[in-house]
């Protein structure tokens, strides 16, 4: 159920786009059930967009080392040896190929075309919570301000009712940025804590990983944070089992070895998530090969400080984040220089477009980064009335 005006409004968008739209897509119980509570007449069952989106983030991760390896000058300080100073094909592969060849990236240019945080504080919880609201001031300036006070993605995908969107992550607090509600969102945040966790938990394989993380001893982080291995391991085990719409993905030991100041354990991290990237892409990619229109995202929520061990307000230069998007949509361009500087707040209007939710734009909103996709005009967000009638006459959709 919307909880707020842009919700309601959020919610009465999606009903219009799933009803007009006659290609594959879903029918959506749930939300033909919604509409008849809302009007008192049965409705038909509405048609949602077969379309799904799996966002993974890497915590406090430079943009550095994402387009251009290991650091020289951090090397140096650390005293890494010859073979441990690799280019960024050496270091993460598979995040390199999907960046350079397979897709497209942002972020590894010039400072004037960078993707930033939009701060003013360079920290995860603003910075999750800019990505997942798609607003530059989303009211969240440390990582103390709580529960998200906006409607986000998360929360617009549980208004329409048509699929499942999940969320698991190392750090627990990123539940916090997820949506403004228990009630909609599977999540599995920390080593204990999420909403809905039962849901997730009905998958055995889910359990089995999510009660070793629980058993763990939390290590790099602190408190109830959980290794990302089993983070991991249980988010890519439900992706398998229950194809969701939307899947998150929030990875964090990156952070933790940045903050103890151990750039060989910051980079040992880095190549462990690009093996999960790496697995994340090769189911993506075995989705569109079924005919399933899948994409993939990857991203971080704030940079570091030149120092490498902080970030934050005190630190400008760790606004600079990195965005990574292959698969279904998405332009394989490699490397893309947007002519201006983008913002996290843009991630989620492009995800609302590729999952065909209506644009929300209130007016911090974020725009949709156009220069990342294919030229079709097939991003039902984007469509206008008319086209969208024509859709709901027969006519042909682009693939996208
Ligand atoms: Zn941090």
């Amino acid at each position: 159920m919307p909880t707020s005006n842009a919700g309601l409004i959020s919610y009465a968008a999606g009903l219009l786009l799933c009803s007009l739209v006659t290609s594959a897509g879903c029918s959506s119980a749930a939300a033909s059930d919604q509409s008849s509570r809302n009007t008192g007449k049965p409705t038909p069952p509405v048609r949602c967009e077969a379309a799904s989106v799996v966002l993974i983030t890497l915590d406090g991760v430079r943009w550095q080392e994402v387009f251009h390896g290991v650091d020289t000058g951090l090397a140096d300080t650390h005293g890494l040896a010859a073979y441990e100073r690799v280019d960024a094909a050496e270091l993460m592969p598979n995040l390199h190929r999907l960046a350079s060849q397979e897709g497209a990236s942002l972020g590894g240019g010039r400072d004037g075309q960078a993707i930033r945080a939009s701060g003013p504080n360079f920290i995860s919880l603003p910075g999750y919570t800019e990505l997942m609201t798609g607003r530059t001031r989303p009211g969240c300036v440390d990582n103390d301000c709580g529960r998200v006070t906006h409607s986000t993605l998360l929360d617009e995908l549980a208004a329409d009712g048509c699929g499942k969107a999940a969320l698991f992550s190392s750090w627990a607090s990123i539940g916090d940025a997820a949506s403004m509600s228990h009630e909609n969102v599977r999540s599995s945040v920390g080593r204990y804590a999420g909403d809905l966790r039962g849901e997730l938990e009905a998958d055995p394989g889910v359990a089995q990983i999510l009660a070793a993380g629980a058993r763990s001893a939390g290590a790099p982080g602190e408190d109830d944070f959980r290794p990302d291995a089993y983070t991991g391991e249980a988010a890519l085990a439900y992706l398998q089992a229950a194809h969701p719409r939307f899947l998150f993905i929030g990875l964090g030991d990156t952070d933790e070895y940045g903050h103890a100041d151990d750039y060989r354990a910051y980079l040992d991290a880095l190549r462990r998530a690009d093996e999960l990237i790496g697995r994340v892409a090769h189911f993506v990619f075995q989705e569109i090969a079924l005919g399933r229109r899948t994409t993939l995202l990857v991203t971080t929520d704030h940079g570091r400080a030149y120092s490498f061990t902080s970030h934050g307000a005190e630190s400008p230069e760790s606004s600079r984040v990195w965005l990574v998007a292959a698969g279904s949509g998405v332009a394989a361009r490699g490397l893309v220089e947007s002519g201006r500087e983008r913002h996290l707040a843009d991630i989620a209007p492009t995800i609302r477009a590729l999952l065909g939710l209506p644009a929300v734009s209130p007016s911090d909103s974020g725009e949709m980064l156009r220069e990342l996709l294919l030229p079709q005009p097939a991003t039902m967000a984007a469509r206008t009335h008319s086209q969208l009638a024509l859709a709901a006459n027969g006519a042909t959709r682009s693939e996208f």
